[in-house]
């Protein structure tokens, strides 16, 4: 069987995780081999995973407490094998991406992503939102998911683009924010996502994608 880990140092890996369990418990039997989710803090049990999510939360603290703690050159080894499915949300996108447009020199990345990332790109908390988004263009037939961004950031620059595909580019008639990039793919095991999916309080259809496009391919 497969084993999704979530990252647990901070921030919200909860919600990934009741969302990814609640995917196997509905859809397991169609998975074709069993799933099972659980929480990292260590390196033995970072290395049980097949795939790793990093959640939303603050990636300067992220990754304080992942150099602090010791955990980071594991951490920074996994994400790098090609074998291993990442999906980095919010600031795990920030975490595992190679450049911050924004000085700052406490957020030590895991440089895996080959982008440039611009942090709170979207203004203070009062600016979060939630907007139905249209990602058929990759998940089939999810024409309406709600999705939560939150103090979030956003793709400013693709570093490399034979490798990072751009999934979804945010729709904002009128607003300077319409065409900003918010998902991205690169090579067949990095996702990264601008917004939170696992807020969507009961819509499982972007974890399940996620678990049958990356954990079980
Ligand atoms: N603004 C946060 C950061 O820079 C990310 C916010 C989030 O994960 N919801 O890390």
């Amino acid at each position: 069987g497969k084993v999704i880990g979530v990252l647990a140092l901070q921030g919200a890996f909860i919600e990934h995780v009741n969302h990814l369990e609640r995917c196997v418990d509905l859809n397991g039997g169609s998975y074709g081999q069993a799933v099972s989710v659980i929480t990292v803090r260590t390196k033995e049990e970072l290395w049980k995973c097949d795939g790793l999510v990093i959640p939303g939360g603050e990636s300067t603290a992220m990754s304080l407490i992942a150099q602090r703690t010791g955990f980071y050159p594991d951490l920074y080894e996994f994400v790098h094998n090609k074998d291993k499915k990442i999906w980095g949300t919010c600031a795990g996108l920030i975490f595992i991406s190679d450049v911050l447009a924004n000085e700052n020199t406490l957020v030590k990345t895991l440089e895996l992503l080959h982008v440039k990332v611009k942090r709170n790109a979207f203004g203070r908390q009062a600016q979060s939102f939630t907007q139905e988004c249209d990602f058929s263009g990759f998940i089939p037939g999810c024409t309406d998911f709600p999705a939560t961004f939150i103090r979030a950031p956003v793709i400013e620059e693709i570093l490399d683009s034979e490798d990072v595909k751009v999934l979804y580019r945010l729709e904002r008639e009128g607003s300077p924010q319409n065409g900003l990039v918010v998902a991205v793919k690169q090579g067949d095991n990095v996702l990264a996502t601008s917004f939170h999916p696992e807020l969507a309080e009961t819509d499982l259809r972007f974890h399940d994608w996620f678990i049958r496009e990356f954990i079980l391919k």
